[in-house]
């Protein structure tokens, strides 16, 4: 069985071309599939009747289940995906106040090799890269059940997309070409990866990076994020000045605030002088709470205090807004699993 999700145009028409249509009907499947959503093949009224049956015979829509389905009182969509091997990963699609923009986030892995202390994806070791159809079933998932089309995407559910970077650049290029949406608004969050990041420079990509820093000098990041021992913070701050002047793109900068760890007034001066020559925004996080570690969230007083301190250094920065908490759909809290 054809599964429709993930073809391209040309192998659309490879598709329609074995069972005797001609090239125009293919890019009438295209469209129902990325632009429209379908469910089913019995959807795609535009194409006769004798020829959908032709279709059912050797194809169908998706083969990705959705198991389970949470609805949060902000309005953010948490599902947990079944892919045929049973494997489940978690996607999230987030509203905000304004409907015209509809954000999903994604997961590139199953797992995460990377273990950083303070995620729950990590807690789960890895288990296996997801191909690229698999990452662009969630984003079909999500249009496909709440019949909205996506019109941002971030790689921020689980997983390192730049350990899995051949499979995140195919789907990036199907959201692009295929779903329409545009390389500027799909963002790539990375733990710090440096050769790939370098790479990601030779291909000067036009989607956004984000670094997830989380630390203003090597001891605390090392503490928080073992990666730091293979790429130290020195030698990323010369991937990400090489990435910038390459790619004339400004970096989104993630900095999650822990309590006592990483807010103070000192870590705030450390890490405007870390970014002072690099192009980039601040995304402060503020410390989501999940199983097996004793972080805290700062108050909201110290989080603004940080936020003010960075705005002092000339750099633009944000709070990222908390969605989903009360199912466990924010930053670091997705697991991949029920309970
Ligand atoms: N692996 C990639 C992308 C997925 S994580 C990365 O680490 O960048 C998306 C973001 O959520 C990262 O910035 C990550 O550090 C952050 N995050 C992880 N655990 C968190 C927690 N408990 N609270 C808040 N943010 C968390
Ligand atoms: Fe992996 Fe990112 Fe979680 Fe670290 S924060 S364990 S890199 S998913």
């Amino acid at each position: 069985m054809e599964i429709l999700s993930g073809l391209n145009l040309e192998e659309f028409e490879a598709l329609t071309e074995k069972l005797g249509a001609s090239k125009f009907r293919a890019r009438q499947i295209h469209n129902w599939i990325y632009l429209k959503s379908v469910k089913e093949i019995d959807e795609m009224t535009d194409l006769s009747v004798k020829f959908r049956e032709q279709l059912k015979e050797v194809a169908k829509v998706t083969d990705t289940k959705i198991k389970v389905k949470q609805t949060s009182s902000d309005g953010t969509i948490k599902y947990l995906l079944e892919y045929p091997d049973g494997e489940c990963v978690e996607t999230v699609l987030m509203r905000f106040d304004n409907r015209a923009n509809l954000t999903a986030c994604v997961s590139s892995q199953v797992g995460c090799a990377v273990n950083c202390s303070f995620c729950a994806t990590g807690k789960r070791g890895f288990i296996r890269n997801l191909n690229y159809k698999e990452i662009i079933e969630q984003v079909l998932t999500i249009q496909r059940d709440t019949g909205l089309k996506v019109t941002n995407i971030v790689f921020m559910g689980q997983g390192e997309p730049l350990l899995n970077l051949d499979n995140v650049l195919k789907a990036m290029k199907i959201f692009n070409e295929d779903f329409q949406i545009g390389a500027r608004r799909l963002t790539v969050s990375t733990s710090g990866i440096i050769p790939q990041i370098n790479k990601l420079a030779q291909l000067d990509m036009q989607s956004t990076l984000a670094l997830s820093l989380h630390a203003s000098n090597h001891e605390t990041r090392a503490k928080l994020m073992q990666i730091e021992n293979k790429y130290p913070m020195d030698e990323l701050h010369k991937a990400l000045k090489k990435y910038t002047d390459k790619t004339g793109r400004r970096i989104t900068i993630e900095y999650l605030l822990i309590k006592d760890l990483n807010d103070t007034a000192q870590c705030a001066k450390e890490l405007a002088w870390y970014l002072k020559d690099i192009k980039c925004n601040i995304n402060l996080i503020p410390y989501n709470p999940t199983e097996k570690n004793d972080y805290q969230r700062p108050s909201n007083n110290s989080i603004m205090k940080f936020k003010y301190l960075m705005e002092h250094s000339g750099k633009k920065v944000t709070i990222r807004l908390e969605r989903g908490a009360d199912i466990d759909a924010a930053c670091g809290q997705l697991r991949g699993k029920i309970k």
